[in-house]
């Protein structure tokens, strides 16, 4: 049985400044991933998958219903957000993660403009990826709503290795509507050790 648990966030609310303000993460975390916990355990508690890790949830999820597709999504979505960033994170990826980033994309930069034009052209609400995909080769990928590339609905399925979030909720105070800059920034706040943790777990 899996317990579901709401984790504090990993670092202080302003640690993340000046890439992402305080308010933001406090709101964000506190009220948007908090509501989302609070919901899927609502709309878990009476289905058999109950105790089941997320991921064989999603790997179900074209028969559940729309509240435990958001809600699981955006429970787990985040607990991924809050740890694929950190303070004085940044820099490049390392080892294996560089190695196929390098044979998938050419360099880091191709990888990094892929991955903003995800989320960029995200239209609305979602969220950009980059996953190892079936075939063992990183992509990059879009999904709208709380929806991730572990569920049967993804148009493009795979294990995340990085998750932004493009909900206006993670970047309008400060960035207004100027997604793209967020994008440019977000990657000052990178965690790669953990990013190269999931890519260990996604290819072992
Ligand atoms: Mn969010």
């Amino acid at each position: 049985m899996t317990t579901y648990t709401f984790a504090d966030l990993p670092y202080a609310y302003d640690a993340l400044e000046p890439v992402i303000d305080a308010t933001t993460m406090q709101i964000h975390h506190d009220r948007h991933h908090k509501a989302y916990y609070d919901n899927f355990l609502a709309a878990i508690k009476d289905n058999p998958l109950n105790g089941q890790p997320l991921e064989t949830i999603f790997a179900h999820i074209s028969k559940e219903s729309a509240a435990l597709r958001n809600n699981a999504g955006g429970y787990y979505n985040h607990n991924h957000y809050w740890n694929i960033m950190r303070p004085h994170g940044g820099g490049e990826p390392k080892g294996a993660l560089l190695d196929a980033i390098n044979s998938a994309f050419g360099n880091f930069d191709a990888c990094k403009a892929a991955f903003k034009d995800a989320g960029v052209k995200q239209f609305g609400s979602g969220w950009a990826w980059l996953i190892v995909g079936k075939d063992g080769k990183l992509a990059v990928t879009g999904t709208p709503n709380q929806d991730n590339p572990l569920m049967d609905t993804a148009a493009v399925r795979g294990t995340p290795i990085l998750g932004c979030d493009v909900w206006e909720h993670a970047y309008y105070l400060h960035y207004q509507n100027k997604r793209a800059d967020y994008l440019d920034a977000w990657w000052q706040v990178v965690n790669w050790d953990y990013a190269a943790e999931c890519y260990a777990q996604a290819t072992a």
